[in-house]
C-alpha cells in the first residue's frame, strides 16, 4: 500500500539537498517516506490525501519527559508565582504520590499525557523514571514507560529520597536498582546539581549504567554553574539537558563533542529563571535540541509548539532553528536517524499544520495549529 500526501504548501524534510519545499508532496510506503518532491512530479499511489495547501513538518521528537508520576503540584506553582523560590526538593512531593499510585493509574497518566503531546504534533517521546526512588517503584515506573516507548531512561538518581544518605543511595542506584531497571531502560540519567548529585556521584551513576549496557545522558547546569556538562562530554553522553548556566569552557567542550545541548524552556518559564542562551550555543557550533521536560513540578507543559515559541522569542533562535531542534535535534539527542525528518527512508511521522508555514508555530503562540498527525 502506498499513500500520496499532496498539495502541501510547505514541506519540511530536513533533507540535505531540499530541506524545505513548496507546492510539495510525499509518498508513504510501509510507514516510511518512499518519495518526496514537487507535487506535479508525484508518482501514482494507492490512496491520496490532499492537505489543501497546509504546511507539513516532521513529527516532534520530545527527547526529555518525566511522564510516570501521580499527583498535582499546582499549589507549589502558585506559591512560586507568588514569590516562593524553586528548590529541587519539591520532587519528593511527587515521589510520595507516585509510590502510592497503582500501576493502572500511572499507566493511565502516561497515556493521557502522550495523547496530549500527540495532539500537539509529538510523535516520539522519551520517558524517564525518577519518582519511585525504590527498587520496586523505579522498576515498575520503567516497565510502564516501556509499554509506550523504546526511549526509556532510568533516573533513579533524580534526588536522594527522604530517610537516606547520598552514599547509601548511590550504592542502591548503582547496585540492586540498576539491576532491576536496566532490562526496561535504554538510557541512564542523573540530576547533577547542588541539592541533588555532585560530580563524583553523577560519574559513579553514569559509569555503572554504561557498564550495564545503558547509554548516558544527564541533567546538567540547570540551577547554577556546575560540573555536569564537562562530565557529559567526557563520558560521551548523547545529551546534556538544561544547559542554563554555562561557562565558556562548557560551550567549547560541547562544540567539540557529539553531546547535544538539550534546552528545556518550559522549565525557565515555570520557575521564572533566566532562559538558556541558545544563540551562544548555535554560534559556537553546538547541536541543540528542544524538549518539554514535561513533569508536574518545574515544567508542566506537554507542548513542543510552546517551547518553539519561547525559544524564538526569548532564546535567540530563528523559527527554522527552533523547528530543527524540536524535530531533528531531538532525534540526534536520542541517537535516532529514523525520526525527526522526512527524507526518503525516514519514518513518515509528520504533523499537518493549520497554517501555510511552519513559522506560524512561533508567530502564533498558544494557538492549536496541529490539524492532524500521521
Ligand atoms: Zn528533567
Amino acid at each position: 500500500m502506498t499513500m500520496l500526501v499532496t498539495n502541501i504548501g510547505e514541506l519540511v524534510t530536513w533533507d540535505a539537498d531540499r530541506p524545505i519545499l513548496h507546492d510539495a508532496a510525499f509518498i508513504v510506503e510501509g510507514g516510511h517516506v518512499a518519495w518526496f518532491g514537487h507535487r506535479r512530479d508525484a508518482p501514482a499511489a494507492d490512496t491520496m490525501r490532499d492537505v489543501g495547501g497546509a504546511a507539513v513538518i516532521p513529527g516532534f521528537v520530545d527527547s526529555h519527559t518525566h511522564l510516570v508520576f501521580a499527583g498535582d503540584r499546582s499549589a507549589e506553582f502558585e506559591a512560586r508565582m507568588t514569590g516562593a523560590a524553586y528548590a529541587a526538593g519539591g520532587i519528593r512531593t511527587t515521589v510520595a504520590a507516585t509510590r502510592a499510585a497503582p500501576d493502572e493509574q500511572l499507566a493511565a497518566n502516561v497515556a493521557r499525557h502522550l495523547a496530549e503531546m500527540r495532539a500537539q504534533g509529538t510523535t516520539t517521546a522519551e520517558i524517564k523514571s525518577g519518582y519511585g526512588l525504590t527498587v520496586l517503584d523505579e522498576a515498575r515506573s520503567l516497565a510502564i514507560a516501556r509499554e509506550f516507548t523504546d526511549e526509556t531512561t532510568f533516573l533513579g538518581a533524580h534526588v536522594v529520597p527522604e530517610g537516606s544518605d547520598i552514599a547509601t543511595y548511590v550504592d542502591l542506584v548503582t547496585g540492586p536498582m540498576l539491576e532491576k531497571c536496566a532490562p526496561y531502560a535504554r538510557w541512564i540519567d542523573v540530576f547533577c546539581e547542588d541539592g541533588a548529585f555532585g560530580a563524583d556521584e553523577a560519574r559513579t551513576v553514569l559509569e555503572a549504567g554504561i557498564a550495564a549496557g545503558l547509554l548516558p545522558r544527564i541533567h546538567a547546569n540547570q540551577l547554577g554553574p556546575g560540573p555536569g556538562v564537562q562530565l557529559a562530554v567526557e563520558l560521551g553522553a548523547a545529551a546534556a539537558d538544561h544547559c542554563t548556566y554555562l561557562s565558556a569552557a562548557d560551550v567549547d567542550a560541547l562544540a567539540g563533542s557529539d553531546t547535544v545541548a538539550g534546552l528545556l524552556p518550559g522549565v525557565e518559564f515555570s520557575t521564572r529563571q533566566p532562559y538558556p542562551d541558545a544563540r551562544r550555543l548555535l554560534d559556537a557550533g553546538v547541536t541543540v535540541s528542544l524538549a518539554t521536560d514535561c513533569n508536574p513540578g518545574s515544567s508542566y507543559t506537554s507542548s513542543m509548539p510552546f517551547c518553539i515559541a519561547v525559544a524564538v522569542r526569548d532564546m535567540g533562535m530563528s523559527p527554522r532553528e527552533a523547528l530543527w531542534s524540536a524535530t531533528k535535534g531531538g532525534a540526534v539527542s536520542l541517537r535516532r536517524d529514523d525520526v525527526g525528518h522526512l527524507a526518503v527512508g525516514a519514518k513518515a511521522d509528520h504533523a499537518v499544520l493549520n497554517a501555510p508555514s511552519f513559522v506560524h508555530l512561533a508567530y502564533r503562540p498558544g494557538v492549536p495549529l496541529v490539524a492532524a498527525v500521521g
